[in-house]
């Protein structure tokens, strides 16, 4: 039974009493309570059954990771990294910044082909206009950087920017010899920090017009050409997701393909959403998915408290509410911790969450940041991954909201996922939906397959590597892909139980009895006290916060 601890000073808002919802309201602003919230541990590593962990090492071992990545690449055909390059020049190789040429030509023979195959006029169109402006290809960022500063003057090349960046030391003069890819490579670079560190680009602005005020012109162009791409990139993925440009079936996009696979799953006549995508400078080849709320989780989060609030939903919807919740102030910056006889929780704000997490939280709408230097053929694997960790939680949360059945709850206690499970699970879906479209084109599987290759060899527990071949083992054992979805999303937060059921325990048998691996350190659950605000021109005004006990924390030992 949950129960009503304390009140608490939050964001310098101290509450004097509990809300009480049948108090006339004087100016009927629309008002809301958001429940509790307490996010459970994700404790890596810590409860995978050993007998899966034999079964992974022994159905998929490291060495094959390597040779499915060094097979994909002969098919393209393109010069896999070595070992070193694996470990040095990896996030370069995929942003087309090392061996540049080899892989333009690489992309521009995909493009090709895929335009070839495109089964309908109008969907060719829509593809020229995004990759051949003008009869020219546009493959990636900087060339879409360089044809936007083009269409505006027509002799600027990236020649142009050399001898400022020299004189700068942004490129060392003897790379002349692959200026093609050390002037995009710096570029890059300061493309990324006007956007991450204001002041150090504002030092490298200055340091370029003292270099050679003559020349810095064509590099400050270029940089708004990099600026403006970013809007190309996303346009570019658009494209791959929303398209009917895979020749099956009379044409069909990549959403159609993650459609297919996971309507069943979410058990709804509606399509899957297509997540929203939010060119992001991170400075490398990352992909981040930010968590939508599922309808049926927000119905759960926050109850209207009053008439008006009940309209003022109906009228501005989930998004908007979801958006106002960032204005609530944050509380403490630093570590506060709630002690109970049993357990310690760390306290945050959904705000705070919200901002210091990669993730975001309780985000307005699914959505997939990334950053535009990865190249597009490339980074569709990316974001087919990140929308498999968007469907799986958006699942896994309508799931648990569901069985909340009528209960009135106070506490919303949101699930984990074990890591090693959520990553081998996206990297195995995003595998199999891909695999028409990349035995047909195989560079677009390259950017995942490298990863892998890459991962395993710098640390094989990676969660990406050993949660693939985790979530391989478990697939080998299965009759059908749709089973092992099923029962990742059953046990996500509890891998143990897995070894309950009769096909594995068969499967695994020989395993049985194998140690499973053990956690370091646990983390604490995390807890947001409930908050009761009124919301005008869409800024909340707190009027109380009150932290409820979460039940099981008050056990006596
Ligand atoms: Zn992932």
């Amino acid at each position: 039974m949950a129960l009503a601890l304390s009140f608490l000073v939050l964001g310098g808002t101290v509450a004097a009493q509990a809300p009480d919802s049948a108090a006339p309201y004087p100016q009927q602003l629309p008002r809301f309570t958001l429940h509790e919230i307490v996010i459970e541990r994700n404790d890596s590593l810590l409860r995978i059954p050993g007998p899966w962990l034999r079964a992974a090492a022994r159905t998929f071992p490291d060495s094959l990771v390597t040779r499915s990545y060094v097979v994909a690449a002969s098919r393209i055909p393109l010069t896999p990294l070595g070992q070193a390059a694996l470990e040095s020049e990896r996030s370069q190789h995929v942003m087309g910044l090392y061996h540049r040429a080899e892989l333009l030509e690489a992309s521009r023979r995909t493009l090709e082909a895929i335009r070839e195959a495109i089964p309908s006029d109008s969907t060719r169109a829509r593809f020229d206009a995004i990759f051949r402006s003008h009869g020219q290809w546009v493959v990636d960022l900087h060339e879409a950087a360089l044809a936007w500063v083009r269409s505006r003057n027509p002799a600027i090349h990236w020649a142009d920017a050399w001898r400022t960046l020299v004189a700068a030391h942004w490129v060392d003069p003897s790379d002349s010899s692959i200026a093609q890819e050390a002037i995009p490579r710096a570029l890059y670079g300061l493309a990324v920090l006007s956007e991450t560190d204001s002041a150090a680009f504002s030092d490298a602005r200055a340091g370029l017009w003292r270099a050679d005020s003559s020349s810095a012109m064509p590099v400050f162009a270029l940089l708004q050409g990099y600026a403006a791409a970013r809007q190309w990139y996303a346009a570019a993925l658009g494209f791959f997701l929303n398209q009917p440009w895979i020749p099956d079936g009379g044409g069909r996009s990549v959403r159609d393909l993650v459609n297919n696979e996971w309507r069943h799953v979410l058990a709804s006549d509606m399509a899957v959403p297509v997540p929203a995508i939010e060119p992001h400078w991170f400075g490398y080849p990352q992909a981040v998915p930010h968590y939508g709320v599922p309808p049926r989780l927000f119905a759960r989060l926050v109850r209207a408290e009053n008439p008006t609030g009940t309209e003022w939903l109906r009228r501005q919807g989930q998004a908007a509410l979801l958006r106002s919740l960032r204005a609530l102030p944050q509380g403490d910056s630093t570590l506060v911790l709630l002690q109970t006889s049993s357990e310690t929780l760390r306290l945050t704000t959904v705000s705070r969450q919200a901002r210091e997490s990669l993730n975001g939280f309780l985000e307005p709408q699914d959505a997939i940041a990334i950053d535009p230097g990865y190249s597009p053929l490339l980074g569709l694997g990316a974001v087919v991954h990140e929308w498999q960790h968007l469907l799986f939680r958006r699942c896994q949360l309508e799931r648990y909201a569901d069985g909340l059945g009528r209960r009135d709850t106070r506490i919303v206690r949101l699930p984990a996922v074990e890591p090693h499970l959520a990553e081998g699970f996206a990297e195995w879906s995003a595998e199999r939906i891909l695999d028409p479209v990349v035995r047909r084109w195989p560079l677009i599987g390259l950017g995942e397959l490298e990863k892998r290759a890459g991962l395993v060899q710098a640390h094989s527990d990676d969660q990406h590597a050993l949660g693939y071949a985790l979530v391989r083992a478990l697939a080998a054992a299965l009759p059908q892909p749709g089973l092992t979805t099923a029962l990742l999303l059953r046990y996500a937060d509890a891998p143990a139980g897995l070894l309950n059921e009769p096909k594995l325990r068969k499967a695994w048998s020989q395993y049985h009895g194998a140690s499973q691996v053990e956690a370091g350190s646990v983390a604490p659950r995390i807890l947001m006290p409930e908050v009761t605000f009124t919301i005008e021109d869409g800024v909340p005004d707190v009027e109380s916060t009150r932290i409820l006990l979460p039940p099981g924390s008050d056990a006596r030992r």
